[in-house]
């Protein structure tokens, strides 16, 4: 995605930064007084304004402007914060390899004054992640920190900090954005870029973009690079999956009623019409969760209409509690990243079946048929890696159990031992994941007719080193 919208828009004063303002003002105030913290942790969901508050953070503790408080974005050393150049302001992200090479380094170098700016700021992004001797660098830093340097930290997962970084740190959370403020924004932005949006759109948009600004703006471009300038109502909740309430409604019923095929017709349906997955599927667990508030006799809070409130009372009643607070959960995991229906289907069929149900099979067959057919684009996938050498023409999936577990039938025992090897196997593994969303665990096999075949051969040497080699047997003489 190409964040056009959300790069040019970025906030560039604290004042900008939308929905923090119990952050911003104190940040503020303490740049006004003069009381900088040495060390900083920025916490919160992504999208919600970590990054940019602390790049906006070592502008004005930087800025060459008179009076304290805001950056003036005009200076020499604000301009070279904004577009990078700067020297003494350091970012590492701590998620990549470059992160933890990046923290030593900087234990070296952190005792030398700053090249042109008052302060070095080092920020920090997905601190968590530090490994643990980076984390212990870092930690040693904290402790006596040289009075021309800034830490900042941002994590989305504090609670995997160390106790004792966390300590050393002013702590900020920052949080989700309203719906409200996300629309005020996005009406800004649009205002200015000459967009204009049907009424109702922007609160699609805030809604669809669950809290983060960051995804808002990015939805705001996907719509706009679609329908260009200007974006009705019915096209935005097209896109964004809210036009489809007859469906989600529909595909519940399927669960209640437990008939699998019209559900999985009904979830193809929806997959072929190009509609965003992952929100389907946040859409259906949200309707389950009206059922469970229904089945809980609670329906008072959620303002039903009548005849809202009997279908959900008949879907209610085809359920037991238990089985609607599953598929809620079901659901609400969904993870579609593409544009395969796969996850929605494993969540409907496991909400289908009561646990324990000895109707499991189904889910292994489907996901089994679904890999079958995308095996080829999977290989693909792994171009590159050296092991795709080994699979493509002569491997194809044979069998998945209950457990999980992928047999990989191979035509030559030359490329099955390839492939068995632990290391090979583990990225085999790791790429599966990635490509179909479920973790397997991998077993190379040969293909049956070739097992049966190396068995009556009664190989001599030769033949078998010439198989291992990857040689066909095109005659033979027995
Ligand atoms: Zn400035």
């Amino acid at each position: 995605m190409p964040e056009v919208l959300y790069r040019k828009w970025r906030p560039q004063t604290l004042s900008e930064v939308v929905g923090q303002e119990h952050i911003t003002q104190t940040l503020n105030q303490a740049l006004k007084s003069g009381k900088v913290a040495h060390a900083y942790l920025f916490c919160g969901p992504r999208g919600t304004g970590k990054t940019s508050t602390a790049r906006i953070l070592a502008k004005a503790v930087n800025c060459l402007k008179a009076e304290p408080g805001e950056p003036c974005n005009e200076c020499d050393a604000c301009q070279g914060i904004t577009y990078g150049r700067a020297l003494d302001v350091v970012e590492i992200d701590a998620a990549s390899n470059r992160g933890i090479d990046d923290i030593r380094e900087l234990k070296g170098r952190i005792g030398f004054s700053p090249a042109n700016l008052k302060y070095k700021v080092y920020i920090i992004d997905e601190v968590h992640m530090l490994t643990d001797a980076a984390s212990n660098a870092l930690l040693k830093t904290l402790e006596e920190p040289p009075p021309h340097v800034i830490f900042i930290l941002a994590t989305t997962e504090p609670h995997k900090v160390l106790l004792t970084i966390l300590s050393r740190c002013q702590r900020f959370d920052f949080r989700l954005l309203s719906s409200a403020a996300i629309a005020l924004r996005l009406a800004h932005i649009c205002q200015e870029e000459g967009i204009s949006l049907h009424p109702g759109v922007d609160r699609v948009i805030a809604k669809a973009s669950g809290g983060s600004l960051r995804d808002a703006e990015n939805i705001l471009e996907q719509l706009t690079a679609y329908y260009g300038e200007n974006v009705h109502l019915d096209q935005a909740k097209e896109m964004l999956g809210f036009s489809f309430d007859a469906r989600v409604e529909e595909l519940v019923k399927q669960i209640g009623d437990k008939n699998i095929s019209q559900g999985i017709r009904i979830i193809n349906q929806v997959a072929q019409g190009g509609i965003n997955l992952r929100q389907f599927g946040l859409r259906t667990a949200e309707y389950l969760g009206n059922v469970l508030v229904v089945k809980c006799q609670a329906e008072d809070v959620l303002e039903l209409g009548p005849s809202e409130r009997e279908r959900l009372t008949e879907i209610a009643s085809s359920m037991s509690l238990s089985e609607i607070s599953r598929a809620v959960k079901l659901f609400s995991e969904v993870n579609s990243r593409d544009y395969s229906p796969l996850p929605l289907e494993l969540a409907f069929l496991q909400a289908v079946q009561a646990e324990g149900d000895l109707s499991l099979p189904v889910v292994e067959h489907t996901l089994l048929e679904h890999i079958k057919e995308e095996w080829g684009e999977f290989i693909g996938s792994l171009r590159g890696t050296r092991i795709d050498s080994y699979l493509r023409g002569v491997s194809e999936p044979l069998d998945l159990s209950s457990d999980n577990t992928l047999t990989i039938g191979f035509q030559f025992p030359f490329h099955q031992e390839k492939v068995d090897n632990p290391r090979y196997r583990r990225l085999v593994e790791e790429k599966l994941a990635e490509k179909f969303g479920v973790s397997l665990k991998v077993c190379c096999a040969l293909k049956p007719e070739q097992e049966s075949r190396e068995r009556s051969l009664g190989k001599g040497h030769l033949v078998e080193a010439a198989l291992k080699m990857g040689g066909k047997i095109v005659q033979s003489d027995d």
